[in-house]
């Protein structure tokens, strides 16, 4: 399963609706300082979710949606609302149809060589929204956080590398090094809940 493509609409930097594509084994993006590249990155980890420990660079997630005044400082008037869409290639079935359908909720979900993940982010007066949406179905974050794990995809791992973390890394205890290892190796959610089987 890879990447095949993300959507922005709205989002960061992204104005109008703009697909990029992704090719299976390696992308590069490039471009001038400011241009959008690192966007791209925090509007897969919006979209699939992951954004919790993975810094997302916003403050909050209406700083999300895009805001033409944003070097200024200004607010704009215009749709508040963003959305970006991941679409995942699932050829290789990676993920089975009865995960994708227990994750949707329903049968009716199309083909699941393709699997979109899309999040809207949607701001009104005084208060914001956040929807997301598998293969067009309306579910939860949990749902798509379940459905990623299975795929070996989660806020914990080290699916996204986020600029600082190799220097991270190295500047570790081995001790703490040891624990990505457990995460990456798939020991560390075993012991996680050893522990809470011993609590209780
Ligand atoms: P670098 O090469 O320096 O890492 P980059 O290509 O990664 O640059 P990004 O950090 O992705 O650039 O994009 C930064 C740009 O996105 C800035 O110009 C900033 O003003 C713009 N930006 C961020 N949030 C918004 C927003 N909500 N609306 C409009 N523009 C935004
Ligand atoms: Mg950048």
């Amino acid at each position: 399963m890879y990447i095949k493509a993300v959507v922005l609409d709205n989002f960061k930097s992204f104005g109008r609706k703009t697909k990029i594509p992704f090719y299976e084994d390696f992308t590069v993006v490039t471009g001038p300082n400011g241009s959008g590249k690192s966007n791209i990155i925090d509007a897969v980890l919006f979209a699939l979710g992951l954004a919790r420990t993975r810094g997302i660079r916003a403050e909050k997630l209406t700083d999300l949606i895009y805001n033409p005044g944003h070097e200024d400082g200004e607010r704009s008037g215009g749709p508040r609302e963003a959305t970006v869409e991941v679409v995942l290639d699932n050829d290789d079935e990676t993920l089975t149809r009865s995960q994708v359908v227990n994750a949707a909720g329903s049968e009716e979900i199309g083909d699941v060589d393709e699997i979109r993940i899309r999040r809207r982010v949607k701001e009104t007066e005084d208060n914001y929204y956040s929807y997301y949406y598998l293969n067009d179905r309306s579910v939860n974050l949990s749902d798509i956080q379940n459905l990623l794990a299975q795929a070996g995809v989660t806020p914990e791992g080290y699916n996204v590398v986020m600029q600082g973390d190799v220097t991270e890394i190295i500047n570790m205890t081995p001790h703490a090094r040891r624990g990505i290892i457990d995460e990456i190796a798939g020991v560390a959610e075993f012991d996680a809940k050893k522990e809470d089987a011993f609590e209780e």
